[in-house]
């Protein structure tokens, strides 16, 4: 099977959707956060572009890198006092909350997401509490450099994706050798 059928049957949620469940999302964190003082929020979602966004193979992606979070946390050491993980049309949502300090996980999870090419596909961001409001802790604190683009590698992905620079095919292409390479996920 070529990449553009990997990306292109599976869920497709409407703009309306996506935009729903990203303030849901937002709310979700903070109530989490706010049962949970004291401690770390990270929440996993995968880095996949084009409308369709959960087939097998995006949950396959998913349940990955949950599984590399998890690592990270028994690794560590650290307990987990909640954790959630939900399928939804909008795409895989892992969220897991850890009793240590958020900089320390904030350090773990940027190792996930850049010591493998696989770990391109993953957001994982890092949150807590501070005075009622959710902070997120930014890459730049610890002093490391915004992701690279997925498919040119410039410095700033975020720049590629507003800019539109690259095309959805283009970008499974990339993701594509990326899963051969990675091996881990089955492309039937
Ligand atoms: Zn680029």
């Amino acid at each position: 099977m070529g990449t553009e059928s990997f990306f292109l049957q599976g869920q497709m949620p409407t703009l309306r959707e996506v935009l729903a469940s990203r303030e849901q999302r937002a709310f979700f964190e903070e109530e989490i956060s706010k049962a949970n003082v004291n401690q770390t929020l990270v929440s996993l979602k995968c880095n996949i572009p084009g409308p369709v966004k959960y087939n097998s193979i995006v949950k396959q992606i998913a349940d990955i890198g949950v599984q590399e979070v998890k690592n990270a946390i028994a690794h560590n050491g650290w307990q987990i006092t909640y954790e959630k993980l939900m399928d939804l049309a909008t795409g895989p949502e892992y969220f897991v909350v850890v009793d240590t300090y958020p900089t320390a996980v904030k350090q773990a999870t940027i190792l996930i997401e850049d010591s493998t090419p696989m770990g391109q596909l993953f957001i994982i961001d890092v949150f807590y509490l501070e005075e009622g409001k959710m902070i997120e802790v930014q890459r730049s604190e610890l002093g490391y450099e915004p992701r690279k683009c997925l498919v040119c590698g410039k410095d700033d992905d975020e720049e590629c994706e507003n800019e539109e620079t690259h095309s959805v095919q283009e970008r499974f292409k990339m993701i594509e050798k990326i899963l051969r390479e990675d091996g881990r996920v089955k492309l039937t």
